[in-house]
């Protein structure tokens, strides 16, 4: 509950490379520095999908890759969004004759689509804040729907206890 309230007005960002040549990566690790300083914009980076809302994925998705991405894809809590980052995440890149299953929306479904290989630290910024907005809002109704529910339990609870002391 108060983990709920303290990532109210906060985007987090889960990145993973399902294959990639890391270049994506430094460039998405980037947007941290104090160059960048992505975490102006209220966005923070780290790697637990459990506590994502928004999940930026690198590099053509090779074999190995294809479940484990769509069980992280599982594992985020709704609403989610999925940003592919990098001309492989889109369409396998210079990866295409190689071992790949296929683009990341081959396996999940992708909101925002990226290109450039790879892609500046200041697009990748520019990606996840357009749609940050949206991710906030939907997830402002979601807390405040929760929240009514859990309400409306504890009151039916308490009618329940009176009821049963009767
Ligand atoms: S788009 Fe370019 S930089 Fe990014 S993973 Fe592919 S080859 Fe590497």
């Amino acid at each position: 509950m108060i983990k709920d309230f303290a990532r109210k007005r906060s985007i987090n960002v889960c990145i993973v490379n399902t294959g990639g040549c890391n270049g994506c990566d430094i460039e998405v690790v980037s947007t941290l520095a104090p160059r960048y300083d992505i975490e102006q914009y209220g966005i923070y980076v780290h790697n637990n999908p459990r506590e994502a809302d928004v999940l930026v994925v690198t590099g053509p998705v090779v074999l190995p890759w294809k479940e484990r991405l769509k069980e992280i894809f599982e594992k985020t809590p709704e609403p989610k969004v999925v940003v592919a980052v990098g001309a492989c995440a889109l369409s396998c890149g210079i990866f295409k004759e190689g071992h790949v299953y296929g683009p990341v929306d081959k396996i999940i479904p992708v909101d925002a689509k990226l290109p450039g290989c790879p892609p500046r630290p200041s697009e990748i910024i520019e990606a996840i804040v357009s749609i940050a907005p949206e991710a906030l809002a939907m997830k402002e109704k979601m807390l405040k729907e929760m929240e009514l529910k859990n309400k409306n339990n504890q009151e039916n609870n308490n009618q329940d206890n009176q009821e049963t002391n009767k």
